[in-house]
């Protein structure tokens, strides 16, 4: 990952992570202000309501006393006064009872500039009240304004009361349908944002993690020249065969390869055809061993192979059809083409062997005796037990050591 994707990657992600914020905000704000509109609603149907019922009241009231109630006055009074502050507060809006001022064309209509208006309806409405209040039961000049009061509480001023009421009510449904498509328009859009966010940025992310990782993977485990394994993973790889030879108890062997006179093939054809020879080995042996064996480069010439399921005896035949393949090789390079031999060593691992290293060490003292003895060879560990089951090496655990002269497989 480049620096500059990275930032890039990391910028949109940021930026993803913004707008989701911003829906997230937006619809919570639009919900808070459809909350408010909606106790606004219902605060104002609910005073709207009272209002009606104190017409009536002050209607009734205002009869009784004209028919000489005087007990009623005060009531009158009370009623009157409660209706109009009442309305005073609808019609300005009050924010202790979460009241909104008529705002909308439609309300402010109600209000103000129909033909009668409410607040002209109630105005003359408290003023009759307030006359017949004032004057004394019985007193002729009340009966306009008595009339003029049943007359409105029946018809005008409940009608547009109940404008009022249903006009909130509207409103307060057209804003509920508002924050049902703001808050599915705002769902859509995080919805969009996440599916960008996963496909645009996560995906190609988790991509190159995954293909740079194989890449680290890969180098750690590999040698970069031959593409095989490299020492570290040879020892892996050969404990866990190992340990599998161990819980079936199974034979097991390594062989020891190195090339020889290598020197002198970079001295003659330069490092580049020395490196060619070493690609060259190791794709013959990686086509040559079973699928089950463990190739590895564990110096700079010098390989090892961990062969599965093979005694000392199938290592002995392996590793002499391997050395008189190599010497069949012929490595083209630029100019020429070179050949070369290698020298094995072979050992077997004891049945219940915990580690490489006995067996690598015998099978790399019988590499030194091929060397010795002329090179081009397989020579056969003479340090495990008749049987081939224990490990009888001087270095291994059960000390007791038994001779076995190695064998010079072959020489052309
Ligand atoms: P012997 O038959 O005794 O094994 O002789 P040799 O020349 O093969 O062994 P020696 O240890 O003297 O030389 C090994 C050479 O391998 C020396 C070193 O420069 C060379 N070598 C090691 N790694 C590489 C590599 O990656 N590429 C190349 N081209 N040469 C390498
Ligand atoms: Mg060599
Ligand atoms: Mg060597």
């Amino acid at each position: 990952m480049n620096n500059l994707s990275a930032r890039s990657l990391t910028a949109a992600y940021i930026l993803a992570l913004c707008v989701v914020a911003v829906m997230s905000f937006a619809s919570h704000w639009t919900l808070n202000g459809v909350l408010r509109a909606h106790e606004g609603a219902a605060s104002v149907v609910n005073v709207s309501g009272r209002q009606r019922m104190f017409s009536q009241r002050i209607s009734s009231l205002a009869a009784q006393y004209a028919l000489g109630d005087l007990n009623v006055r005060a009531d009158l009074v009370t009623a009157i006064d409660q209706f109009e502050a009442a309305h005073q507060r609808l019609r300005s809006g009050d924010d202790a009872l979460k009241l909104p001022a008529p705002t909308s064309t439609r309300l402010f209509d109600i209000y103000f500039t129909g033909s009668p208006s409410l607040d002209e309806l109630v105005r003359v409405y408290v003023a009759d009240a307030r006359t017949v209040a004032a004057m004394k039961p019985g007193d002729q000049g009340s009966q306009p304004a008595l009339s003029r009061l049943f007359a409105a509480a029946r018809s005008p001023l409940l009608t547009r009361l109940n404008e009022v009421v249903s006009a909130h009510q509207q409103t307060s449904e057209r804003q509920l349908e508002t924050l049902a498509r703001i808050q599915i328009g705002s769902l859509g859009v995080v919805l969009i944002t996440l599916l960008a966010e996963a496909l645009g940025i996560f995906r190609p992310m988790v991509g190159r993690i995954v293909r740079y990782t194989r890449e680290l993977v890969r180098m750690a485990t590999t040698d970069p020249l031959t593409g095989g394994l490299n020492r570290r993973s040879f020892t892996e790889r050969g404990l866990a065969e190992l340990e599998r030879a161990r819980r079936y108890d199974r034979a097991t062997s390594i062989l020891m390869i190195d090339i020889d006179r290598f020197k002198s093939i970079n001295d003659s054809y330069g490092h580049s055809g020395g490196d060619a020879v070493l690609k060259e080995l190791v794709a013959h042996l990686h086509a040559r061993i079973r699928p089950s064996d463990i190739l590895g480069r564990i110096g700079g010439e010098e390989f090892a192979i961990v062969l599965a399921e093979t005694d000392l005896a199938g290592a002995e035949i392996a590793a002499e059809r391997i050395r008189q393949d190599v010497a069949l090789l012929n490595v083209p390079l630029e100019t020429a083409s070179v050949r070369f031999t290698v020298s094995i060593g072979a050992a077997q691992f004891m049945r219940q062997a915990t580690t490489l290293k006995p067996a690598m060490d015998r099978a790399d003292r019988a590499l030194y005796q091929a060397k010795a003895a002329g090179r081009n060879r397989v020579v056969v560990s003479a340090e495990p037990s008749v049987d081939g089951t224990q490990d009888l090496s001087p270095g291994c655990s059960d000390g007791l050591a038994v001779e076995r002269r190695g064998t010079v497989a072959s020489a052309p």
